[in-house]
Formats: structure tokens, sequence, C-alpha cells
């Protein structure tokens, strides 16, 4: 089977992916380590993509295109494949299906980890680390009081503009991805999964799944 999985920063995509790349036997396909790789390569492109990346800017979607195409022309990967992370917007969505096509693939299921954006950004706005204990907690769900001994002074915030940052990412996230799960939601291969409890359970919900697929 080849899977996509979808979810919004700070859903416990990372663990998920790994968990079910694990248990499936599949291979995982992250652009963000694709990138790290061809960067540690040294090669034309890595160089191209290390410049890019250092002056902040994005990767384009045709180099993005490009190194998937390295993966899923390799036929040890074939029908194996999980992809975390890809394809983040429309375009990606369809040159994928372009490939996948010209190599006789599909994907077969595409997974999303529903979590509400509101219950995400009370997370990363509420978010505070003792310094002295390193316990994390959060003020909407989690607030430091009987079950924390240090004084108050010792609870650290995340800087407002490291805050915003993440606030905004998760914005674009929720922007660029909503088109890209309607595509898969009219090709009938979407599962949306409640992704607001323990990870353990998410996983469950995941594996559940998979068997009622015959996957
Ligand atoms: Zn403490």
């Amino acid at each position: 089977m080849n899977l996509v999985l979808f979810g919004p920063p700070g859903a416990g995509k990372g663990t998920q992916s790994d968990n079910i790349t694990k248990d499936y036997n599949l291979f995982k396909v992250s652009t963000g380590d694709l990138l790290r790789d061809e960067i540690k390569k040294k090669t034309n492109l890595g160089n191209k993509i290390k410049i890019l990346i250092d002056s902040g800017k994005f990767v384009s979607d045709e180099i993005i295109n490009d190194l998937i195409k390295k993966i899923i022309s390799n036929p040890k990967n074939h029908d194996r494949m999980i992809f975390d992370g890809y394809p983040r917007n429309l375009n990606q969505a369809k040159t994928f299906d372009i490939l996948l096509n010209s190599y006789n693939l599909k994907i077969d299921s595409v997974l999303n980890l529903e979590v509400d954006k509101d219950i995400l950004i009370k997370r990363i706005t509420g978010r505070s680390v003792c310094s002295k204990c390193k316990k994390i907690f959060n003020d909407f769900f989690n607030p430091p009081n009987n079950n924390h001994s240090c004084l108050p002074r010792f609870l650290v915030r995340r800087p407002d503009d490291k805050a915003h940052i993440l606030e905004n990412r998760l914005k674009t996230y929720f922007d660029d991805t909503f088109p890209v799960l309607n595509y898969y939601k009219k090709k009938n291969i979407l599962h949306n999964i409640s992704a607001s409890s323990d990870i353990g359970s998410i996983y469950k919900e995941i594996k559940d799944l998979l068997v009622s697929l015959n996957h």
C-alpha cells in the first residue's frame, strides 16, 4: 500500500508516521528528510537547496517534485511508501498523481489527523516550561497549580515572536492543505482521524482504519 499522512504542526504526525512505517514495513518519504539528505550529499541540487533555505526562501515545487520522482522511480519503494508532509499544496498533489501514474502506482489512502485549529493555537500560546524542574504546562489544558511545587518565577513562556511564527505556520498549513484534502476527498480516499486524544489512542484508530480498508 501507499499512504499519505496529513496533520498540522503539533498534531503528533511525526510519531504516528514513525509508528506506521515500523509496523507496516513502509518506506517513509518526508520532504524535510529528502532536502536534508540532498544538502548532505553536496550535489548541485543540494547546494542550490542550501542557499534557498539559508536565505529563508521556500524550496520550489519543482525541486520538491524532482526529489519525490527519485523515490517513486525506485522499484524497491513501490507499494510500500508513506508520504509525510507531501503533497503540501494542490499543485504538488496534481504533479504527484501524474508521477505515480507513470509508474502504474496509486495512493491507496490519505490519512488526515484532525485537530481543531483553536486547540492547536491554545497549545502554542498557553505553553510554559519550568526552568527548574523542566515540567511543561499549559494555561488552558494543564495549568501549573497543585501539580507544581516550584516558585512561579521559574515558569518560562515562549517568546511572543516564536509563538507568532508557530501560529503563522499553522495558518499556512490550514490554508494550503484545505484544497489538497478536498482533492483527495473527491477521489474517495480521504480518511479523517480525530487526533485530539493521546498518541496511543490515535494510533489505535489509525490501525483499526487500515484493517477496515484491508490494508
Ligand atoms: Zn518546576
